[in-house]
């Protein structure tokens, strides 16, 4: 069985000098593929630079290269020609993470806004999908991607943790919806259980969001309390139960579908 973790944040502190192992461990649960947000422009440089150096095959990592909602305000006049150098790179697979984020506005909103739509634009002419992240901004997002959809390949909404009215809204944009642990939070989770079912195969795809987001449902807990793509099964499982559909059948798809999206390349048999 083959997964894909199409969004973990690698470059994060607290995986630094463990970062080989970290993949192993994903490895060896079956995760087999990755890719690696990035949330600025440095992290970004960081992301594509782990893939290069972590994964020589050029088979199993790969990133994306934009700025984190949450840091819209760092955009310069230089983030763009930065940002578009990165995306030239082979192994850079997508623009974002990127969008809107109400919910904690750690950045002005106006400024979200257009910082959003520079990606959409870099999108747009570089042909490449877009990782997008949402929080409590369906409208705007809705009525700001309405104007780029036609002219953007893809775009997935990462770590959905919405409503039914919401998730219907991008589905009807064509949009892809990635997964977390977040289905796995009894506290604040447990609305998506009737959702995913909602979501038609070839649209959905798993992620850890690691270090973020431990799956609560894991059992034994880990003692240090971080997420990591290893994990992954994690959520597959919870997801497969309220899809109603066999581990194998949720991994093979949703693999498929992640391929797809991120135009990955096909492991060798046996290079699983
Ligand atoms: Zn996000």
């Amino acid at each position: 069985m083959q997964l894909i973790d199409i969004g973990v944040n690698l470059t994060n502190p607290s995986f630094a000098s463990q970062r080989q192992a970290v993949l192993d461990r994903a490895y060896a649960a079956g995760v087999s593929q990755l890719v690696v947000t990035g949330t600025s422009v440095e992290g970004s440089e960081q992301a594509l630079q782990a893939c290069l150096e972590l994964d020589e095959s050029a088979l199993r990592l790969f990133s994306t290269a934009g700025i984190h909602p949450h840091s819209a305000s760092d955009w310069t006049g230089e983030s763009e020609k930065q940002l578009h150098a990165l995306l030239k790179e082979k192994r850079v697979r997508a623009v974002g993470e990127c969008g809107l984020d109400f919910n904690r506005d750690f950045s002005p909103r106006p400024q979200q806004e257009k910082v959003l739509e520079a990606h959409l634009a870099l999108a747009v002419e570089l042909q490449l999908p877009v990782f997008l992240h949402e929080r409590d901004a369906n409208q705007r997002l809705l009525e700001i991607l309405r104007d780029y959809r036609d002219r953007l390949p893809a775009a997935v909404v990462h770590c959905f943790t919405g409503e039914q009215k919401a998730l219907f809204s991008y589905l009807d944009l064509d949009l892809h919806i990635g997964i977390t642990g977040w289905i796995c939070d009894e506290r604040r989770g447990t609305h998506l259980h009737p959702l995913v079912r909602n979501i038609p195969r070839g649209r959905l795809m798993l992620e850890s969001d690691a270090p973020y987001l431990l799956p609560r449902t894991l059992r034994p807990k880990p003692k240090n309390g971080r997420n990591e793509p290893a994990y992954l099964p994690e959520v597959l499982r919870e997801v497969a139960l309220h899809r109603g559909e066999s581990l194998e059948d949720l991994a093979e798809h949703s693999s498929a579908c992640a391929q797809a999206f991120f135009l990955l390349p096909k492991l060798p048999e046996g290079n699983k």
